[in-house]
């Protein structure tokens, strides 16, 4: 039997909180790639410091990534993070994670993403349902 089957595991689905997030996804190729693709910037960075960002094809996407230096790139390697894409990535995964606290939201960050403001503004992200 598939858990879908059961009807109770259905109620479960049914009384999830509805997300204003549904356009934004920042664990999707796609939505990476077209953010990046919105700014010069980043492809400014890239060219600036090929060092820290490369491409790298994922899904058959080129996305533009970031790594310290000093560490492996094919291993230790973060989404790179434009302007417009910090806030809705924040509110995303502090939605998807329950709300949790800043320490929680900043390690599962900083594991995956990088831009080099981002625990700025971490520190000033508010969230209207924990305050
Ligand atoms: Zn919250």
């Amino acid at each position: 039997m598939d858990f879908t089957d059961d009807p109770l595991v259905i109620e479960c689905f049914l009384h999830l909180p509805s997300l204003a997030v549904q356009d934004t996804n920042p664990t999707d190729y796609q939505w990476i790639l077209d953010k990046q693709n919105e700014t010069d910037k980043i492809v400014f960075c890239r060219q600036k410091f090929p060092d820290r960002y490369f491409n790298k094809v994922l899904d058959d996407k080129e996305i533009i990534c970031y790594v310290v230096p000093s560490d492996n790139r094919n291993t230790q390697w973060k989404f790179a993070l434009t302007n417009s894409m910090i806030w809705p990535t924040c509110h995303w995964f502090h939605v998807m994670l329950g709300h949790p606290g800043s320490c929680h939201m900043r390690a599962t960050l900083q594991a995956q993403y990088h831009h080099p403001h981002l625990l700025t503004h971490l520190e000033c992200f508010a969230c209207d349902v924990c305050q």
